[in-house]
């Protein structure tokens, strides 16, 4: 496939380019201009579209695809452990096969829709373990997006759920990975999971050649009980379980000091920064300013990255920082640097042997775009709506603003009647 006279944006360095690329399989073969078309060859005229690499959602929560509009707890969480024991742990207890598969398609639907062509997941329902990421996996490669899946391992759940948990990532790991998709291996957080529990993570970890995905600090309590049951820091704490290697993925960090972020950044781990959510949730602001391995996630409040990003850069400039627009953008480049990590691909880039994982957008602005002004576009210009097309590894997910695979409406037709159904067995628990 041809794609003619597109407006190519790259992110790191800061770049936009008139070119044409062509695309052959699951990559970019060739670009340049103009490029002269083969016979045969299906070209599609862009006309100045801007075409960019698909966002990555370095943090999400598909389960919770099916919470919008839910009904708030009958009496108001005080705290965030109590948001947690009020809302989350009652919506994915009450989920079942058919509502995580739901909440996959419905999310993954929406990722597209805003541009999002991987989502790094961490996946709970403690009802439905075995199988429930070759559900999600089933239902994202259904709409044609890449992903990263996990179980989220916690004792909450006793000794029995956690050892289905470990099991149902470790078997995903093994021997489910494909072009599309990768297994991590998912642990709650330190303050739902004790020392055997870390021990039995860090040989997942190692058997599976995978990488750890894991809450980290994102709420004063998860530091404040591991000092008082473990004597020492959350980071110390996973450190001495040979959690902090290579490649592990940790959360929010709120509650860490920029000499800690330094710690994991020398281990070689990435930080998920949430800004929505951790205002959400009021849990505090991550220490952004030390971030250097990172990348935004958006934990489930919705797949829209380009959301994510204005508020992450809003929130930067709330806190003082000058440099909150490039931050940003080295932010959102940093989504595409983890996914190169996971999979071993260079993704970000838009030049022969690149993923063709791309987004051609509707944007033709009322200034000028270059490269030195192209973050202030992405931040304060750039949204959802402008979403026209998505490529996933070659292959178009959403073509002329219609979902290609996947009948959208029918799905969110039975998500909704499913929704119900979640909503009343979360009532009863
Ligand atoms: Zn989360």
């Amino acid at each position: 496939m041809l794609l003619k006279g597109a407006r190519l944006a790259t992110f790191d360095p800061p770049r936009v380019d008139d070119a044409d690329l062509r695309v052959e399989g699951e990559r970019i073969v060739e670009r340049g201009r103009p490029l002269a078309s083969g016979s045969g060859e299906d070209v599609l005229e862009l006309e100045g579209a801007l075409v960019m690499p698909g966002l990555v959602n370095a943090h999400t929560h598909l389960y919770s695809a099916l919470a919008r509009g839910m009904p708030g707890p009958a009496s108001a969480p005080r705290s965030f452990v109590e948001i947690l024991q009020r809302v989350w742990w009652k919506l994915d207890r009450a989920l079942d096969a058919e509502s995580v598969r739901l909440s996959g398609l419905v999310g993954a639907i929406e990722a597209a829709r805003s541009g999002t062509t991987m989502l790094i997941d961490h996946h709970s329902s403690p009802s439905f373990i075995r199988g429930s990421l070759g559900a999600l996996q089933g239902a994202l490669e259904e709409v044609g997006l890449r992903s990263a899946l996990c179980y989220e391992v916690t004792d909450r759940n006793g000794p029995e759920g956690r050892d289905l948990g470990i099991e149902e990532n470790v078997t995903f790991a093994r021997e489910r990975a494909t072009v599309l998709a990768r297994g991590l291996v998912g642990a709650h957080a330190s303050f739902t999971l004790g020392d055997e529990s870390l021990e039995m993570l860090a040989r997942a970890v190692s058997d599976t050649g995978s990488s750890l995905h894991i809450h980290v600090a994102e709420d004063r309590a998860d530091v404040d009980d591991c000092r008082a049951r473990h004597g020492g820091t959350v980071i110390e704490r996973l450190d001495r379980c040979g959690l902090l290697a290579s490649r592990a993925l940790l959360a929010h960090c709120v509650h860490l000091s920029p000499e800690e972020v330094q710690v994991t950044h020398a281990k070689g781990c990435w930080i998920a920064h949430n800004p929505r959510s951790n205002m959400n949730n009021a849990v505090g602001y991550a220490p952004t300013a030390a971030l250097r391995r990172a990348a935004l996630g958006t934990d489930g409040m919705d797949e829209d990255m380009f959301a994510e990003a204005r508020a992450a850069c809003l929130k930067m400039r709330e806190a003082g920082r000058d440099d909150a627009v490039p931050a940003t953008l080295q932010l959102v480049a940093g989504g595409h640097r983890l996914a190169a990590a996971l999979f071993g691909l260079p993704f970000g880039k838009l030049d022969a042997g690149a993923p063709a994982d791309l987004v051609v957008l509707d944007y033709r602005p009322p200034t000028e775009l270059h490269g030195d002004n192209l973050a202030g576009h992405l931040l304060f210009g750039v949204d959802r709506s402008h979403v026209r097309s998505v490529m996933v590894a070659g292959r178009w997910t959403v073509r002329d603003r219609r979902m290609a695979g996947v009948d959208a409406a029918a799905i969110f037709a039975r998500a909704r009647a499913a929704a119900r159904d979640v909503w009343s067995r979360m009532a009863a628990l």
